[in-house]
């Protein structure tokens, strides 16, 4: 499994890399490359924060922490990108992209670490892992087998 992490992106190109330097979502990538999830979190109330999201929706404020979460959740929803974006998009096949629930109470538009035609079933148990664009790590979906989930819970 460890052999895919060094070769090109089964989705996008490097050059979409994103400058994780000049980024407010910095913390997100930093937490990838050491391979955890890092999310925001309201300071004052803790509630869950969407990427981005500049005011606690709960208590109005704008402190913002960035935590570890348990890298995992289930599809909220699915669907399949039909674009093809030649030079930009490797995939030749449309692509499945998935918002997920995650158990931290994070919500998360990904699509999955390998390449797939098939989008996973709403409701279906996933793993955050990462694919790697440009040197970035970047969360990626990862379909737990019912194996897996019997093992780890
Ligand atoms: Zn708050």
């Amino acid at each position: 499994m460890t052999a895919a992490q060094h070769a090109p992106d089964w989705l996008l190109d490097d050059g979409l890399a994103p400058d994780v330097n000049h980024d407010p979502l910095a913390p997100l990538y930093d937490g990838s490359a050491r391979g955890e999830l890092v999310l925001p979190f309201c300071g004052s109330c803790g509630r869950p924060l969407d990427l981005e999201q500049p005011v606690c929706d709960g208590c109005g404020s704008f402190e913002c922490v960035w935590r570890a979460v348990e890298p995992a959740g289930t599809v909220h929803s699915a669907t399949v990108m039909h674009r093809a974006e030649p030079g930009l998009v490797h995939a030749d096949a449309p692509y499945p992209i998935i918002d997920v629930e995650l158990t931290s109470g994070h919500r998360l538009i990904m699509t999955t670490l390998e390449s797939t035609m098939l989008p996973p079933t709403i409701g279906a148990p996933v793993r955050i892992a990462f694919r790697i664009l440009g040197g970035v790590a970047i969360p990626a979906a990862q379909p737990t087998a019912p194996s897996e989930t019997e093992a780890t819970s």
